[in-house]
């Protein structure tokens, strides 16, 4: 352990905690119950933020604020250059907060400042991409259905839509989701995790400063029940889009089933790379690397698996280790850190299960397999970790471990690789490393997942659209499609002069 590259404590000091409340049409409320819940720094074991913990009630208001909002078009009546406008000053206040934001989200997450400060200026883009968007909604025209007709196909915002998000990236998969929802026109309910609930409720301190009419946008702190349920159950909502677990996505799908609102998920993954022996083997194992250490593998995204080919196994396996050993975990609030704190204990105990299961069936640690101590911090922390001797069968090979844990998979052929690679109730991204431009496109056209990546790993861009095949989840963020996920068609169908025939015969 100890040729690993720890960052011990910064010693920096801490902020006093941060007061959360709901923001429901326009106003700052508490709970009617008065009930908070504590957040501690996942490094430092300390407060850092105490949030209102929201009960049915809260999200009944913040609902029929979002609904009232809808109906009276304060919003979705707008101008698409009017949309944008206001869309545009939130872009530019984000980034006038990035500092600010990216403290609070690196002390209830537990991820480097250096990563939070680019997350929350990456998202200000998301924001102006959207508000381009916004001037785009467009539907068709249908010029050839006769001398007497002609129909429009309308795209209009879909109405009030329930936003949850998760832990992981807080502010990043809130703006995946809130600006292209705001750039169609429609009003929402957002619940963050109770855990990394703050840069939500800033958000809102900048949509009232850039202008945003007041009920458009409503944040109910707390839990997922009742508070998630509700803005799940809810006849006055007309579409939830949420980022998490496979598990509560397919409950959301369930509970929204009963009114049949529209649902969009963002869920899990266990994203393979495959690496051929012709590929360029610097930059796979350092893609490899990064892929599974990013956000300590919290991320639908990482790359938990990969599927290298027998010949260069060995030797990959060996320069990944290599590797593994010098990126530098520990403070999240030194710069130097790359890879920060497990989001909870519990959560920690999980992946150290399944760790302790993989070997269990057979698998071996060639790294890491237990918590990492970083001086002067808790033990909240994970141990970069290798296992290889996987086989497709096992857990390690199948489920999400949330964890910084790569599995090592091999194969002999591009069609082993193929079918390794999509044996998997996931389906969300994929990689393929060869200098051969046939063997890429091959894999790539054969992958089922939503994202394909060659010779790359988790390059994203607010113009590529993104999400998941399979478990891994329904519809579309970001990009083009990323807006269209919020609109309803309708048609308009029209006649032009009086040439009907009447249907009823002449008396
Ligand atoms: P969850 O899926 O439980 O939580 C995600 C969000 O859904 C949170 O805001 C949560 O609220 C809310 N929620 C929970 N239950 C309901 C419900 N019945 N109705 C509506 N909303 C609900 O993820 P966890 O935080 O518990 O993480 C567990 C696992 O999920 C991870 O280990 C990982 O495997 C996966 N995960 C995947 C993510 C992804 O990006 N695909 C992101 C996060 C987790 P609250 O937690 O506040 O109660």
């Amino acid at each position: 352990m100890s040729d690993l590259t720890i960052i011990p404590a910064a010693g920096k000091a801490l902020p006093a905690p941060r007061k959360n409340r709901h923001f429901i049409g326009g106003a700052w409320v508490d709970s009617q119950t008065g009930d908070c819940s504590d957040r501690l720094s996942p490094a430092h074991g300390v407060v850092v933020s105490q949030s209102a913990k929201g009960t049915a009630a809260e999200a009944e208001t913040a609902i029929a604020a979002a609904r009232t909002a809808f109906d009276d078009g304060r919003w979705s009546r707008l101008s698409g250059k009017a949309r944008a406008a206001i869309l545009l000053k939130v872009a530019d206040l984000i980034e006038a907060n990035v500092e600010r934001f990216a403290l609070i989200e690196t002390l209830e997450s537990g991820k480097p400042i250096t990563q939070s400060q680019g997350e929350i200026a990456g998202a200000a883009d998301l924001w102006r991409y959207a508000a381009a968007l916004a001037r785009t909604v467009q539907g068709d025209s249908h010029n050839v259905l006769g001398e007497d007709m002609l129909a429009v196909v309308l795209k209009e915002p879909i109405g009030v839509v329930s936003i949850i998000t998760p832990w992981n990236f807080p502010f990043w998969i809130l703006s995946q989701k809130l600006p292209f929802a705001l750039a169609a026109g429609c009003t929402c309910v957002i619940k963050p995790s109770e855990m990394t609930p703050s840069t939500t409720v800033m958000l809102c301190e900048l949509l009232v400063e850039a202008g945003l009419p007041s009920g458009v946008v409503n944040v109910v702190l707390g839990f997922g029940q009742p508070v998630g349920e509700v803005m799940t159950a809810h006849p006055g909502v007309d579409m939830v889009t949420f980022t998490g677990s496979t598990a509560v996505g397919k409950l959301i799908t369930k509970t929204a089933g009963e009114t049949l609102k529209k649902v969009a998920l963002e869920l899990g993954g266990k994203n393979p790379q495959v690496i051929f022996p012709d590929a360029d083997l610097d930059s796979a194992a350092d893609a490899v690397t990064f892929g599974v250490y990013f956000n300590v593998g919290q991320c639908c995204n990482s790359s938990s698996r990969i599927i290298v080919h027998e010949d260069i196994a060995e030797d990959f396996v060996a320069r990944v280790v290599a590797l593994s050993r010098r990126v530098a975990f520990g403070d999240p609030l030194d710069s130097k850190t790359q890879v920060g704190a497990i989001v909870t204990p519990e959560h920690a105990a999980r992946i150290d299960a399944a760790v302790k299961a993989a070997v269990a069936a057979g698998a071996e640690v060639v790294l890491g397999g237990a918590a990492l101590a970083v001086p002067g911090l808790g033990l909240q922390f994970y141990q970069p970790t290798v296992i290889r001797g996987v086989t497709p069968e096992m857990e390690i090979a199948r489920d999400e471990v949330f964890g910084p844990v790569l599995a090592v998979l091999t194969f002999r052929t591009l069609d082993e690789a193929i079918a390794l690679a999509n044996d998997a109730s996931y389906g969300l991204s994929a990689g393929v490393w060869s200098e051969n431009i046939h063997t890429c496109l091959a894999f790539a056209r054969a992958a089922q997942a939503g994202t394909v990546w060659t010779n790359t790993w988790m390059d994203g861009f607010p113009e590529i659209t993104f999400g998941g095949m399979k478990q891994s989840g329904q519809g579309r963020e970001i990009g083009r499609y990323g807006m269209e996920e919020f609109l309803e068609v309708k048609s308009l169908v029209m006649r032009i002069g009086r040439t009907r025939a009447p249907w009823v015969n002449s008396p």
